[in-house]
């Protein structure tokens, strides 16, 4: 007779704690796993999924308005939030199926239920009204979006709602400059809603290269979305229907709907975990070692709720490493070096590596080489974006040890390049690759000159 009624309980469907409870019922591994919510997690219910057909859906007005230049006449331009919204929940629906569907079909037994830890080896179950046992507990609840305390917070919508307003306001007013705010600010600006971003640092996209942060403000704004940098949120107030946001500095900004996406949180709040003595960080995270284990021996944890790098196939790749290490003998920390990441601003941000103002405090020497230039296709349609490609590469040892590149299919080539840089790519593999011709990606292994500054530049002649 086991001792426990499970040998894994993972506490969370999202994409970590899904992936783990597959593998290890795969295994043999006695186990079951707990949803609050929706099978799918941020990722597919309000995240990466919805977040890209909502991309798609904006990027379609203007690619209506690019088709005149190439011969097409076009009627009259309509566009019905409903249908999207309609399409977009029935394919979630299926693919929230697939999440549960496989740990089932691997032997593993799913619960619909919220979860919480009692002991170091029980869960309660508050929709069964039930406890049950399980030698090892895996936390895997994600995070969820956070407002700051100000008057009026409960005016505000965050990602989670947007992908459910009732119906397309006129103006809606962005506070935070984050990849999600800048990716909310493009979809709804090509939706046709007049968008303002608000936000109190100095320039979007904190973290991201500086040219590619410049750049794409410029197009931004170039485009008709209004980026009010320097001013901090410090109030929400509602007056006939409409919401204004009132700023530290004093500012009245007016709108329909106000978004908050000011950060995210790990969910662990009533989890249990402050009676059992799990360590967590400032903001509830949970620390955990290589093998994902926290300060309690049997509880483990993977994904967001750890807040490392939250992305989709970080949280995957825990899962399939928590696994390894803990049921397969074979520990293998997950490598985050030249991780690739995307913003789908319009147009795309993709990365890879390191930002030159990183590599600078990093390497004692690297070179820059970078090109802007428009695309082909916008030669036609007359657009005045301009894509920017950018390597960053150590002197010493000619790797290319940062690529960044903002436009067309960008995140597409950042995804191939992490390859080249995980093997090593030294900049001379890259001169020495042939073109593919005409593509906007040649660019990156033609680039020949290395960039300097306009200053050293001046005083070199
Ligand atoms: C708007 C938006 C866009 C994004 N876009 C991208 C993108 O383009 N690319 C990318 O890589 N990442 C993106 N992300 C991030 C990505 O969604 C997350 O990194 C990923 O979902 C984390 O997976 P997870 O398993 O750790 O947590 P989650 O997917 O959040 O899953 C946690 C699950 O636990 C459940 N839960 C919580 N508490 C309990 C409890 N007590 N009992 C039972 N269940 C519980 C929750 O309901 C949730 O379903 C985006 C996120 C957002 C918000």
């Amino acid at each position: 007779m086991p001792k426990f009624d499970f040998d894994l309980f993972v506490i969370g469907g999202g994409s970590g704690g899904v992936r783990s409870a597959r593998l290890a019922a795969a295994l043999g591994v006695r186990t079951a796993i707990a949803e609050e919510y929706r099978y799918g997690g941020t990722c597919v219910i309000r995240g990466c999924v919805p977040k890209k057909l909502f991309v798609y859906a904006s990027e379609f007005g203007h690619a209506i308005d690019d088709a005149r230049a190439y011969g097409w006449t076009v009627g009259e331009k309509r566009f019905d939030w409903k249908t999207l919204i309609a399409n977009k929940d029935k394919e979630i629906a299926r693919i929230s199926g697939f999440y549960s569907g496989g740990v089932e079909a691997a032997g593993g037994t799913i619960f619909h239920s919220r979860a919480e830890v009692l002991d170091p080896h029980t869960i309660s179950l508050s929709r069964e009204n039930s406890t049950v046992t399980a030698e090892r507990i895996l936390i895997a609840t994600g995070g969820h979006p956070f407002i700051p305390e100000i008057p009026g917070r409960e005016l505000a919508i965050t990602s989670n709602e947007a992908f459910h307003l009732d119906a397309l306001p006129q103006k809606i007013v962005i506070v935070g400059a984050g990849y999600i705010a800048v990716e909310f600010a493009g979809i709804f600006h090509g939706l046709g809603v007049e968008v303002e971003l608000v936000y109190r640092g100095g320039e979007i996209l904190r973290g991201f290269d500086h040219d590619l942060r410049h750049a794409l403000t410029d197009i931004m704004k170039a485009q008709g979305i209004t980026i009010t940098c320097n001013t901090e949120a410090a109030a929400i107030e509602k007056s006939s229907g409409r919401l204004t946001l009132v700023t530290m500095q004093g500012e009245r900004i007016d709108g329909d709907v106000v978004m908050f996406a000011t950060g995210r949180h790990p969910n662990t709040v009533g989890l249990g975990l402050q009676k059992l003595g799990v360590k967590c960080g400032w903001n509830g995270r949970i620390i955990v070692n290589d093998s994902y284990q926290s300060s309690v021996p049997s509880v483990y944890a993977v994904g967001d709720v750890t807040d490392r790098v939250n992305l989709t196939p970080v949280a995957i790749r825990d899962g399939i490493a928590f696994i390894e290490a803990n049921y397969k003998n074979n520990p293998n920390p997950v490598d985050l070096l030249y991780l690739p990441t995307a913003v789908f601003s319009q147009p795309e941000i993709g990365t890879v590596g390191y930002t030159e103002e990183h590599a600078r405090e990093m390497f004692r020497r690297i070179d820059i080489y970078k090109s802007s230039f428009r695309p082909l296709k916008h030669t036609l349609t007359g657009r005045p974006e301009r894509m920017l490609m950018k390597l960053v590469v150590d002197a010493e040892t000619d790797k290319v040890v940062g690529a960044h590149v903002l436009g067309p299919d960008a995140a597409e080539m950042a995804q191939i390049i992490a390859i080249t840089m995980k093997l090593g790519a030294r900049k001379a593999d890259f001169d020495t690759t042939i073109a593919l011709h005409p593509t906007l990606a040649e660019e990156l292994v033609t680039m020949r000159e290395k960039w300097v500054a306009p200053a050293a530049k001046a005083a070199a002649e």
